[in-house]
């Protein structure tokens, strides 16, 4: 065996760490900066290259070589989340001093689930945790914990709300008995727009897709109180159970914001569980500006919010937190080799889904002491402020026509051809040709059951320039298919 493959601290290790970041720093920088956000390249070509070296030779490369290769193949065909007109999804472009704190976090591969595995860690853990439950308005006694993502987070919103619902109503011990029979009848409430990973908890929790009640929305595509009651007032009569309130702060097309204050009165008065998906819109909880718009998140019972997506953080990044500690105890287990009762040291393996579990509080914790809570607020706000100017450039732009006006940092449109009968058709032809010209990646979604394309600001150093350009070559392209279309037709 070499020193030089492993970090341990001898010179050797030493060296070769030194020249493998750089190697791996060189190479990102030659890919990167391309003018483009995305080379073009379809699946096709890709596989073609990718089939050009074998996965697992029977001996190894030299590891710059190795590098430079996947920097032609692997790195150059990436979507480039820095470039402005990289713009289709909640994908942001990461910060460097979260950069730097990834290679801290892999190189130093402590695990959250257990104190031997991760003593300062776990401690770092515990710490931001706090202060995120501050940032929502959450009171000592809260608690949380790092997560994958929004998709995860909200599996553990669901979870503690099943089984707490079966234990209060029934005396019924989910863990240990698994669905009661009454549980044909639980039902989660959510808005129409709300993400689909919450039917995907409702099945997985047992319940089943169909145990999710989408609640209408508002012209804003905000849930809409009064079709709320509305919705209650009909389980009641089927004798059905809502067990659940999801409202969505931040929906992932339009930025919407439930009304959260009238939701919690709701969910207080019929004693339901409110979780708050805020993926998507928790960051605008740092500024001062924006954050009133989440006033009544702290009367949720738990909170899902991701860091890779407005906070900057490299995938993933992630919590769930609850405003009642002891309801984490929900999903607590206890392992005889992780967190053994009777032991006294301090473990988060209890308060997870996951058992080993990456230190990404770590990142987000180094990237909140280098920037500031100012400039990262300031962040957000610009990315509030693209949309809107995005937006009066669609309304300017005679061919185009603005779906809704935007919330948070999502610009819904579409290109209307002379024969709107063409309209989906073209809009679908507008996204593909973009990206795989490379020119822009913008997102198609579905409104009213037709095509429309989605820009996703979050890129700060975004400018109204590059979005003229983005505007301006979605309607280039958009007459270019339409004559296609129409003589083709
Ligand atoms: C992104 C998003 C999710 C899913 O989160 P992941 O981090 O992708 O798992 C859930 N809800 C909303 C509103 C989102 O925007």
């Amino acid at each position: 065996m070499n020193e030089r493959v492993f970090l341990t601290g001898s010179p050797e290790s030493a060296a070769a760490y030194r020249e493998a970041m750089a190697a791996a720093g060189d190479v990102l920088l030659q890919h990167l900066g391309r003018p483009l956000p995305y080379s073009g390249a379809t699946p096709g070509k890709l596989s073609n290259l990718l089939a050009g070296s074998e996965v697992c030779p029977e001996e190894g490369e030299d590891l710059s070589r190795v590098l430079r290769e996947t920097g032609k193949t692997v790195v150059e065909n990436c979507v480039r989340v820095a470039h402005p007109g990289c713009a289709a999804h909640l994908q942001c472009p990461p910060l460097v001093p979260a950069l730097a704190a990834e290679a801290v976090i892999s190189a130093t591969n402590q695990s959250m689930d257990s104190w031997d595995q991760a003593p300062a860690a776990t401690l770092l853990e515990e710490r931001v945790v706090r202060w995120l439950c501050g940032l929502f308005g959450y009171r000592p006694g809260a608690d949380g914990v790092f997560t994958s993502g929004g998709t995860q987070s909200n599996l553990m919103g669901l979870l503690p709300a099943r089984d707490r619902f079966a234990r209060e109503r029934f005396g019924w011990s989910m863990r240990e008995r698994g669905l009661p029979p009454e549980a044909s009848r639980f039902r989660i409430l959510c808005s129409e727009a709300a993400h689909f990973s919450v039917g995907r908890s409702a099945a997985l929790l047992g319940l089943g897709e169909r145990a999710v009640v989408p609640v209408e929305t508002d012209a804003g595509r905000r849930m809409s109180p009064e079709a709320l009651d509305r919705a209650l007032q009909k389980l009641e009569e089927q004798e059905l159970l809502p067990v659940a309130l999801v409202a969505t702060a931040g929906t992932t097309d339009f930025g919407s914001i439930d009304p959260l204050e009238e939701l919690a009165s709701r969910a207080r008065e019929l004693g339901l569980w409110l979780h708050v998906d805020a993926a998507y819109g928790g960051a605008l909880a740092l500024s001062e500006r924006h954050r009133s718009k989440l006033a009544g998140i702290e009367d949720a019972d738990s909170v899902a919010v991701d860091f890779h997506k407005g906070f900057y953080q490299p995938v993933s990044c992630a919590a769930f937190l609850v405003r009642r500690g002891e309801d984490l105890a929900l999903i607590r287990t206890h392992a005889d080799y992780l967190n053994p009762e009777g032991d006294d040291l301090p473990n988060l393996a209890g308060k997870s889904l996951q058992t080993t579990r990456r230190f990404d509080a770590f990142k987000l914790y180094v990237s909140l002491r280098a920037l500031g809570r100012r400039r990262l607020a300031a962040m957000v706000e610009r990315t509030v402020e693209l949309a809107k100017a995005a937006a009066a450039l669609v309304r300017e732009q005679p061919g185009l026509e603005l779906a809704a006006r935007p919330q948070l940092g999502t610009v819904v449109f579409r290109y209307r051809p002379a024969r709107m009968e063409e309209a989906d058709r073209v809009n679908a032809g507008i996204r593909r040709e973009l990206l795989l010209g490379g020119e822009a990646v913008v997102a198609r979604t579905r409104v009213d059951g037709r095509v429309y394309l989605k820009l996703t600001l979050l890129n700060p150093l975004a400018t109204p320039e590059d979005l003229r350009r983005l505007v301006e070559t979605t309607v280039r392209t958009g007459k270019r298919l339409e004559g296609v279309c129409s003589t083709s037709a």
